[in-house]
């Protein structure tokens, strides 16, 4: 067997641009990164494309680009702007190394380790109905022992083939040392011959996955679960080729909280839609984390740094792992507390920008209004709902406020409010000089209770309900809180 020379620690992240970069993708992908990263290693994007009818570049965009969102940089791959190549091991995408995968197919055709097969799918389907009662079927080509000579003289004559890979001899029962799933055995007679070659000539998924994997020099494989099948396949190939496998690791699937495998059904799993919710890549990057792995210490607020540093495959758990949409909420509030509030305004603009709001450009304004709403912003998108009263184009009285405005003494109210705002030097009011006047409109008027706190905050936000004023009314300029009063009076 020719072994791998290199010490150096050697993962990727291989998607299939088929569709959108979903949190189990993602997932896969943090955990080569941080395992590359805490061996001082290298992280790899490989691009496996060779399913045609459903690989678009549209889709490559997307992955790459939400990859690149999450901070996850690879090493070698394709260029997160360009999607060239770079790096030593190229190309990176299948669709460019079919000849690589020809030649490798013509040195298992050679050695006698894979033959061409003509069989038809009629053929096959007849084959599968009559062995339906044995259950696990294989396909049982008469076409194995042909010499290739002779197989090639029947191309030549015009028949298509596919190319199938030789089991006979390697049905022995294979143990794999998984990396997160401990010693998983495969029986030997799980796999039948199977194709590496369409009768197209493209490769299949199994096939170049360790030819890739092999001349890309790859040391681990971290990756979902479900491919634990095609590890059988991919190790009978590697013992075909006379080539050291990899060693692997199966990562246990993300799973809905009703213990189904997780589902857009509930919300979103594309990553895309979490960044235009306003979730944060560090958040993102530290839920996934903890679903399958946690910290030695059961930290749950890290950073990718302190993932790094903690990051051992032996805290990879081989269960399925519950996605919960509300503490993984929570845990974005919390990165988003973190946040300077420099750093928090400038993540917002785009949510306020989309709903054409206009708020003070004073840093000061914006600091203050980020400490008092940070509490209630568990999302980005948040901050719409929470700004939305403080845009004097917003402001409008609602048809809910209708009743309070009917009330005897709301005019009374408002009345006395107004003239203390009008009063108020300076542009804006304290939370304290805000529960002053509130107070001395109850003594002016002798309204309290609803009759009291109602009008005002119709005379603030447009409606009885909502927001607390001693939070909004100190981010509201004295002339638009005298704006709104007077159209509030104007109603009653
Ligand atoms: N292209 C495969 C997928 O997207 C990668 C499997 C692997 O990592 O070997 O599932």
């Amino acid at each position: 067997m020719t072994s791998q020379n290199s010490s150096e620690v050697r993962v990727r992240f291989a998607p299939s641009p088929t569709g959108y970069l979903h949190v189990g993708g993602a997932r896969t992908a943090l955990y080569n990164y941080l395992f590359a990263k805490k061996n001082g290693g290298k992280f790899i994007l490989r691009i496996e494309d060779t399913d045609e009818a459903r690989s678009t570049e549209e889709s490559l965009r997307g992955v790459v680009d939400d990859l690149a969102w999450l901070g996850l940089k690879w090493d070698e791959g394709v260029d997160p702007v360009t999607l060239k190549d770079f790096g030593p091991y190229g190309p990176y995408r299948q669709s460019e190394r079919l000849e690589i995968y020809k030649k490798y197919a013509e040195q298992l055709l050679k050695d006698g380790k894979a033959y061409y097969c003509f069989l038809t799918d009629a053929e096959i389907e007849k084959q599968r109905e009559e062995n339906k009662a044995a259950g696990n079927f294989h396909v049982n080509s008469p076409y194995q022992d042909w010499s290739l000579d002779k197989a090639l003289e029947h191309i030549k004559a015009g028949n298509s083939a596919v190319v199938r890979f030789k089991t006979k001899g390697l049905q022995k029962d294979y143990i794999l040392h998984d990396l997160v799933r401990g010693e998983v055995k495969f029986p030997s007679d799980m796999v039948g011959d199977f194709v590496l070659l369409r009768s197209g000539g493209m490769p299949v998924y199994n096939f170049c996955c360790v030819v890739d994997d092999y001349l890309m020099k790859m040391t681990h494989i971290f990756r979902a679960e479900e491919h634990l099948p095609n590890t059988l396949r991919q190790l009978m190939i590697y013992q075909g080729l006379g080539w050291a496998a990899p060693q692997f690791g199966h990562i246990s699937l993300i799973l809905d909280e009703d213990r189904q495998k997780l589902s857009k059904r509930k919300g979103a799993v594309a990553c895309g839609i979490l960044k235009q919710e306003g979730y944060l890549n560090s958040a993102v990057l530290n839920y996934i984390a903890l679903l399958g792995w946690s910290h030695p210490e059961e930290k749950e607020i890290l950073s990718v740094d302190e993932m790094i540093k903690a990051f051992d495959i032996s805290r990879l758990n081989p269960s399925g792992a519950i996605f919960d949409r509300v503490k993984f909420k929570w845990m974005n509030s919390m990165h988003l507390r973190a946040l300077p509030n420099t750093e928090l305004w400038q993540a917002i603009q785009p949510y306020l920008a989309k709903e054409n709001m206009q708020l003070p450009q004073d840093p000061t304004w914006q600091d203050k209004s980020l400490n008092l709403f940070k509490p209630y912003m568990e999302i980005l998108a948040d901050a719409v709902e929470l700004y939305r009263p403080l845009d004097d184009k917003s402001y409008a009285i609602l048809p809910e406020a209708d009743e309070t405005l009917k009330w005897e003494p709301t005019k009374a109210v408002l009345t006395a409010w107004s003239d203390l705002v009008k009063a108020h030097p300076g542009d804006y009011m304290s939370e304290e000089e805000f529960l002053k006047y509130q107070d001395e409109v109850k003594n002016k008027t002798g309204a309290k209770g609803k009759n009291l706190f109602m009008p005002i905050r119709v005379a603030v936000i447009g409606k009885p309900h909502g927001a607390e004023l001693k939070i909004l009314v100190p981010l509201l300029k004295k002339s638009s809180l005298v704006a709104r009063a007077e159209q509030a009076l104007s109603k009653t």
